[in-house]
């Protein structure tokens, strides 16, 4: 009989994203034979804050938020990487969200470490009043470690456009003059770029694209089950209803909507904004979010949030190719039975990485001061996915590993090259 004190033991350390993303890390590190030097210093992130944040409510009472921001490395450049909102975060999130920010700008080659931010909030229960003045004094708590030069923000879970704009604007009042490249994600009107909102969901085209190729796949009989519907998986979700591919699924925080057929994604999301919820959209069955994952298709796109495929239920995905939306959906310990059964996974440090990469195209035109035009910004945006997808599928043929393994491989020979060129200043 299994022992129930050893089963959670397991179940916590398989739920922990830190865990995930360093048990990867030490198996692509020990297939490189990583310097234990280099192996030392880039098993750790470079710095951590945590932030108390005094917000003055609606009601007049002061409230204390906790925030943080974890800034993994800078060898290959500033660091990178979004802020989440939300009651869920907690420093070793953030920390793996952070490292999988430095693979991740790794393995499209753009020239940015990896950090990643977290407020502990419930954005929906505030205000906009509230939001803004939790986001300028979060800013204003960061204000000597963050810029263009040394760590650029962007937008995660529930945080856009409008709470980069505050960023921007705090930062600016501080240097007493505006510095558009201290986030990416901001308005296109406020030195934002073209093409950004949409960017990570046409990464995930991209790539889906190319896996298509790959394995001979038709858009009009390949049948897609994205899980979201937000800024990730809703954008990739019509992206990809656009190109003709058959989404069987789409899903917010309550649950989802299936049908076989195909779902008209524009009539879903469109309902999903008037109303607030997927409920009474006509002709699809009701299924839950874990449901969703286990219903007959080619393509997955978990594009919600953390730890959705596990040891528990990865058995039980049906999928030919994976391609990861959300960051970190699948733990460390549902790699190893997706590999056994064959598929094939475009892993989130690639597949989601279409943000980051028109982040950079943002952070180029904000320094420049000249802005492209969409049209310039997706074909950059393709030719870097699809030399990225080709890079890393190359590498796990030649080094006869899992996709999941080489993108690790690839992104700490990068970072690993770049930080014993520079030397450890020790
Ligand atoms: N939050 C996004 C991510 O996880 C974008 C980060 C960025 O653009 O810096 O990749």
């Amino acid at each position: 009989m299994a022992n129930p004190m050893v089963d959670d033991v397991r179940q916590i350390k398989e739920d922990n994203p830190f865990e995930s993303m360093m048990s990867r890390f030490d198996r692509a590190a020990q297939l490189l034979d990583l310097n234990p030097d280099l192996y030392a210093v880039m098993r750790v992130p470079n710095r951590e804050f945590k932030v108390y944040i005094p917000v003055r409510m609606d009601s007049g009472r002061i409230e204390v938020f906790e925030g943080y921001r974890v800034q993994h490395n800078f060898a290959r450049g500033p660091a990178k990487g979004g802020i989440r909102y939300s009651p869920d975060v907690t420093l070793d999130e953030i920390r793996a969200l952070a490292a999988w920010m430095t693979w991740k700008c790794a393995v499209v080659n753009v020239p940015f470490g990896g950090a990643k931010g977290g407020v502990v909030c419930d954005p929906h229960q505030m205000s906009l009043g509230e939001l803004e003045r939790l986001t300028r004094r979060y800013t204003a708590e960061l204000i000597d470690i963050i810029g263009p030069e040394k760590d650029v923000p962007a937008p995660d879970m529930n945080t856009n456009e409008q709470t980069m704009a505050w960023m921007m604007d705090t930062y600016s009042m501080h240097a007493r003059h505006t510095v558009t490249a201290v986030v990416t994600g901001k308005p296109v009107a406020l030195g934002g770029s073209s093409g950004r909102r949409e960017a990570t969901g046409r990464g995930l085209l991209i790539v889906i694209n190319e896996a298509a190729k790959r394995f001979k796949m038709n858009p009009p009989t390949t049948r897609v089950a994205v899980q979201g519907s937000g800024n990730v998986g809703g954008i990739a979700a019509r992206l990809l209803h656009e190109a003709g591919y058959k989404v069987v699924t789409l899903s917010d925080i309550n649950g989802g909507i299936y049908n076989p057929n195909g779902i008209d994604i524009h009539q879903a999301l469109a309902h999903l904004q008037m109303t607030r919820s997927f409920e009474d959209f006509p002709d699809v069955e009701r299924v839950s979010n874990h449901e969703l994952l286990e219903v007959e298709c080619d393509v997955l796109v978990p594009a919600a949030t953390e730890n959705q495929i596990t040891s528990q239920n990865a058995d039980r995905i049906k999928c030919k190719v994976l391609a990861e939306g959300a960051n970190g959906p699948t733990t460390a310990a549902a790699d190893q039975i997706l590999h056994e059964k064959g598929i094939f996974v475009i892993p989130d440090i690639l597949a989601n990485a279409g943000g980051v990469t028109v982040s950079y195209f943002e952070w180029v035109q904000d320094r420049m001061g000249y802005f492209w035009k969409e049209d310039v910004v997706n074909e950059r945006l393709q030719d870097i996915m699809v030399a990225s997808f080709n890079d890393l599928v190359k590498y796990a043929d030649t080094h006869s590993v899992d996709t999941r393994t080489a993108a690790y491989m690839l992104a700490i020979d990068r970072v690993a090259y770049d930080t014993r060129m520079r030397g450890i200043y020790a």
